[in-house]
């Protein structure tokens, strides 16, 4: 989502706020000093702890780095639902080595997306999906680390093969983008749904009204960056300083004081990742 638009300004200062999914890598991050600068701009408006993700294994091996730079970064390591098909037995031994470290809080992202599958070249089936998804919730489990789930247009398989196979302690659907019903069930399931800047998007109706039927205690907020750009900066380059942007939009939605919603979201964050 590459664009000429130019980074949003700062927002106001919300605090404290935990980016619970964001990808450095791709913002643009490539060594300790260029970590410690993004995590210093969020810090700056009050976002002080951010959770990098990776999609792939050089993401992998560069998010565990990233947390081992800086103590306010912690990692989740996975391969995406569109590359798991190079899930082969040397990549499985190295992202379960990786998803060990002390500092990767999360087995993710995984999970299924239907939509890419005969998009875009190379593109991970749905076959091999559902295998790697089978064998990140078993290390999820084995490791006793949540997971983090990526779910695109796959609804009811997601929750199907959670059941199937028994769902960790703790599952975060990441960048929640279902409708209230899909809310509902995960809600039900005790899982937690984190949302993103598309929260804030005016025509988002079916999102918008699911993030109102989310009790406190399951509720997070994550930028998804540098993707999904929070409105009105659509477009524009997202990072975790852009963090205080959704939460508004989201506390506004839900009838919330901002300030109420980020000390909730916070201990939310700290209870999954197991800061407390
Ligand atoms: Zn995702
Ligand atoms: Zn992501």
């Amino acid at each position: 989502m590459s664009s000429k638009r130019p980074a949003p300004e700062p927002p106001e200062p919300l605090s404290p706020l935990v980016d619970a999914h964001t990808h450095m890598d791709a913002c643009g991050a490539t060594d300790a000093e260029s970590v410690t600068a993004l995590v210093d701009r969020a810090a700056a408006v009050g976002v002080g702890r951010v959770v990098t993700v990776a999609d792939d294994l050089a993401a992998a091996r560069f998010a565990v780095q990233a947390a081992h730079w800086d103590e306010r970064v912690y990692a989740a390591v996975a391969l995406h639902p569109t590359r798991a098909n190079a899930l082969d037995e040397a990549t499985r031994t190295e992202i379960e080595k990786l998803a060990g470290d002390p500092r990767v809080v999360a087995v993710g992202e995984t999970g299924l997306d239907y939509y890419w599958p005969g998009k875009l070249d190379g593109c991970a089936d749905i076959e091999d999906q559902v295998e790697g998804f089978r064998w990140h919730i078993e290390l999820a489990k084995r490791l006793g680390k949540p997971l983090m789930i990526h779910n695109r247009e796959a609804d009811h398989d997601v929750l199907a093969v959670l059941l199937d196979e028994g769902a960790p302690d703790t599952v975060i659907f990441h960048c929640f983008s279902s409708d209230a019903n899909m809310a509902v069930a995960c809600v039900a399931e005790g899982y937690v749904l984190s949302f993103s800047g598309t929260v804030s998007f005016k025509n988002a109706h079916e999102l918008r009204e699911a993030a109102k039927m989310v009790p406190d205690q399951q509720i997070l907020v994550e930028t998804d960056a540098p993707f999904l750009t929070p409105h009105p900066f659509r477009g524009a380059p997202n990072e975790s300083y852009c963090l205080p942007y959704t939460v508004r939009a989201l506390a506004e939605l839900r009838g919330q004081d901002p300030v109420e919603l980020a000390k909730i979201t916070t201990a939310n964050a700290a209870r999954v990742y197991g800061w407390l």
